[in-house]
């Protein structure tokens, strides 16, 4: 089936008055605008608009006679309208397709894929055309532009079958470095009616290696009002959850391990922490960032009281950088505000006397000592820790000979009663992995 040829639009009839030499010649010709949505990118202009009616008329101007706009030029008028062949595109807005979605491929690649409308005619023989919007602040920008097309599906002309067809496009990317675009499918029909899409799907080239710190079993907790607290049954819960954040602003991520264990080339839990930690840092190769989500914990029985009771001044939020995180300002900005956004939450969910995280940069990054990790009623910061052989925590180091930034995030202190029990009986690790969430894309200027 063809596209019906009449549609009925609320249209403004725009009279197009001419000003010719020795008088004014009045051109009459109902052009259509009403009812259609905004006029995105490039696909109206008006000057084409007039020059195609003017010829269509017969009319050819003399050299340097433009066309001109009367003062009086739009009337209202509602009625069964033609629309005429060989026009400039129609604007209109509607769902083109079905699932858009788009993902990283790699640094400099995002796929979109897309499902057709098959029993729509309008798209038969016509062409999907691809949209991007940059929505982060390297690339951002407010118009829509056409990035590619595709010609959609013609119907099997022996079985007449139609069915769920399935598109693909690959976006490819200037560059490198992080940025965060929206995709959008419009639809160029063969009779020249433009479609704008209704449906978007956001995507970015970063890629996140999430690391939940330790494994089942592993935990140091012992003592009184546990709530079965363990941090390496914790941390994946936070992991897996930030993964989910994480997708909802396009941002692709993968784990060191979704389940209580954890096995990298061959070596499982115990035998990976104890002397190849670290290859869980270097399994974020090829990856943004690098990060191993822990919870805190003091030294035995400091500041006069037990080691499980801890009391809530003790509870800042530390991140830790590995050497190249340090000396990227980017990864400063994300450490920064993931350090922000955990200690709002904790301060929000009464676990934090105060909601103040002390901004780093690259000359401010605190050393991090026993001292300072243990003291109470001190604001969080960003934290380097060296050793003899480069970053101190194995898992930092790995990243860093991957040449991945890296980060420890120590969200609070487990020794702190409470922390527990939210950590076990609340939201505690939704809250948390939504503080990461947005640390991260806030640090590289997503949406
Ligand atoms: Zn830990």
């Amino acid at each position: 089936m063809r596209r019906r040829r009449k549609k009925r639009i609320t249209a403004f009839l725009i009279i197009f008055l001419l000003a010719a030499a020795g008088g004014a010649m009045v051109l009459c010709r109902p052009m259509l605008f009403g009812g259609f949505q905004k006029q995105s990118g490039e696909h109206i202009k008006n000057t084409a608009l007039f020059k195609v009616n003017i010829e269509k008329l017969g009319y050819v101007p003399e050299k340097n006679e433009e066309p001109v706009r009367a003062e009086e030029t739009l009337k209202f008028e509602s009625e069964e309208t033609e629309v005429y062949e060989n026009d400039m595109p129609k604007v209109m807005e509607r769902d083109t397709v079905k699932s858009i979605a788009a993902k990283r491929v790699s640094s400099t690649e995002i796929c979109i894929m897309w499902n057709g409308i098959p029993d729509d005619g309008d798209v038969e023989g016509g062409q999907y055309v691809i949209m991007r919007r940059g929505s982060s602040a390297n690339v951002r920008s407010e118009k829509w532009e056409e990035i590619g097309t595709v010609e959609a599906f013609r119907k099997n002309a022996d079985s007449g079958e139609e069915s769920a067809y399935e598109y693909t496009f690959t976006d490819s990317l200037d560059s490198p470095d992080p940025a965060q675009y929206r995709y959008r499918i419009d639809v160029r029909t063969n009779d020249n009616v433009w479609y704008t899409g209704t449906e978007e799907s956001m995507a970015s080239n970063v890629l996140i290696c999430i690391d939940p710190g330790h494994y089942k079993g592993a935990s140091e907790a012992s003592g009184e009002n546990m709530y079965g607290y363990e941090e390496g049954i914790f941390t994946v819960r936070v992991g897996l959850a930030l993964k989910g954040k994480l997708a909802e602003h396009g941002i692709d991520s993968y784990l060191t391990r979704e389940t209580d264990n954890i096995t990298i080339a061959g070596y499982t839990n115990a035998a990976l922490d104890r002397g190849h930690i670290s290859l869980r840092g270097e399994y974020a190769v090829g990856s943004n960032l690098f990060l191993s989500i822990h919870t805190n914990a003091n030294n035995d029985n400091a500041n006069g009281c037990d080691t499980w009771q801890q009391p809530l001044a003790i509870n800042k939020t530390l991140v830790i950088v590995n050497q190249t995180a340090g000396q990227s300002e980017q990864m400063l900005t994300v450490a920064n505000e993931i350090g922000k956004a955990v200690t709002a939450a904790n301060f929000r969910l009464g676990l934090s006397p105060a909601d103040q995280f002390e901004r780093a940069c690259r000359d401010s990054v605190r050393p991090w000592t026993d001292e300072y990790n243990d003291s109470l009623n001190v604001k969080g910061t960003v934290c380097c820790r060296l050793g003899t052989d480069g970053d101190y925590y194995g898992v930092l180091r790995g990243a860093a000979d991957a040449g991945v930034p890296g980060m420890i995030v120590e969200h609070g202190y487990h020794t702190v009663e409470e922390v527990r029990r939210q950590a076990m009986t609340e939201n505690l690790a939704m809250e948390w992995a939504r503080a990461d969430a947005e640390g991260i894309t806030k640090g590289l200027g997503f949406e």
